[in-house]
């Protein structure tokens, strides 16, 4: 399995160089020492009013991500962004923030997030549960 380096210990969500969510099964890892993440959501901090927090338990490590971010290794996201001509494995993921639409805590569940991806005028609405799992995406037309 590769294993891609971290630049920065902390990554800001529009810099986080690749979800520590990546991997087949769901669970996260700490990328500075491999230790379990915990998982939570904020949606109390400015410049990003809804993050998802991930405490390492052995580290004290906490990484942040947007919830699109969350996703972005998903096939159905993937073939999403490549039909408008974007590779989103040979994209930093700092150019992708300005196709992050408007997002909304799901109320009754307070884990979930739905949010907007707009690729030019095509809109995906995308559910994620925090966990790297999409939960539902539909595309607008
Ligand atoms: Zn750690």
């Amino acid at each position: 399995m590769d294993r891609v380096p971290f630049g920065r210990p902390v990554p800001r969500p529009c810099e986080a160089a690749l979800s520590p969510l990546h991997r087949e099964d769901s669970e996260g890892f700490c990328p500075l020492c491999w230790g379990a993440l915990g998982h939570g959501l904020r949606t109390d901090e400015e410049p990003y009013p809804i993050q998802y927090y991930y405490p390492c338990s052995q580290c004290g490590t906490e990484l942040r991500l947007l919830p699109p971010q969350t996703v972005m290794h998903n096939p159905s996201v993937e073939a999403f962004y490549r039909e408008h001509g974007i590779e989103l494995r040979e994209t930093p993921p700092w150019e992708l923030c300005e196709t992050y639409g408007e997002m909304r805590v799901v109320s009754g569940d307070e884990s979930r997030v739905e949010f907007d991806l707009r690729l030019g005028d095509a809109v995906a609405v995308s559910t994620v549960d925090g966990r790297g799992t999409l939960l539902s995406f539909e595309r607008e037309s």
